[in-house]
């Protein structure tokens, strides 16, 4: 059951992630560059938040809502998969190719395939799976949610991953905005007592959030940047145009 829908139309870019504000953290400002290029952005919550140590599933809900509309993405749902125990089931995989057929993404932002917390990396799996699923023709899925679709490119966002980016995308002018999206959790990096030893107050999440960024922008010889791994080789067509200097 999807909810807080905020359009019935098709994107170009779909975002899938385990946990409400995971995309707001790996690649919110790709999608704020993207949307800036005229494409159209979507994001996919896998759960809504029930398990968190602070905050209820409403408060991420509305949250969520509000970091939608600072990404100016042109959709965002969530689905109900329990939040701490992400499973790559059958089950799961319908309802995700039941979004992709409907969404009909182009391209699919996934979370990295390894990590420290179990439904991020479950994603990764779960995600390529539906994306699979999703064009096969005969998929026990009603024609209402829409023709197969399979999506053509599936990246992988590795900002929290300890693994050498495919290639990063220069957000720089989207930095700020970025964290504006990130600290629309006011339930999560608000300044209070619960959890405070588990999360960042919030006077460290602007520092945190840059020097990441920059980081990875001085990989690539930019100021600000959000890194992806691909599995495919890269295509190149003219050697003249390759970007990011080598000495
Ligand atoms: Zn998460």
């Amino acid at each position: 059951m999807a909810t807080g829908d905020l359009s019935p139309t098709t994107v170009d870019i779909l975002a899938i992630a385990a946990h409400r504000d995971d995309v707001e953290q790996t690649c919110g400002g790709t999608l704020l560059v993207q949307q800036s290029l005229g494409w159209r952005t979507g994001i996919l919550d896998l759960t809504q938040g029930e398990s968190g140590t602070r905050g209820t599933a409403e408060d991420r809900a509305r949250e969520a809502a509000e970091a939608a509309r600072i990404l100016r993405v042109s959709h965002r749902e969530a689905l109900d998969l329990p939040d701490g125990n992400v499973e790559n089931t059958r089950e799961n995989r319908l309802k995700i190719a039941a979004v992709l057929r409907r969404l009909r993404p182009r391209v699919v932002i996934l979370p990295y395939w390894q990590g420290r917390h179990p439904d991020h990396y479950t994603t990764a799996t779960l995600g390529y799976e539906a994306c699979f699923a999703a064009g096969l023709s005969k998929l026990d899925l009603s024609p209402e949610h829409g023709a197969p679709h399979r999506p053509y490119k599936i990246l992988y966002a590795s900002l929290y991953a300890d693994v050498r980016p495919t290639f990063v995308v220069d957000i720089t002018p989207h930095i700020e905005t970025r964290l504006a999206a990130l600290l629309a959790y006011r339930s999560q990096y608000g300044k209070q007592p619960t959890g405070s030893g588990l999360f960042v107050p919030e006077d460290d999440i602007r520092d945190r959030t840059f020097s990441t960024a920059r980081h990875y922008g001085l990989l690539a010889g930019v100021r600000y940047a959000e890194p992806f791994v691909q599995r495919e080789v890269s295509l190149v067509s003219d050697l003249m145009m390759l970007p990011v200097q080598s000495i």
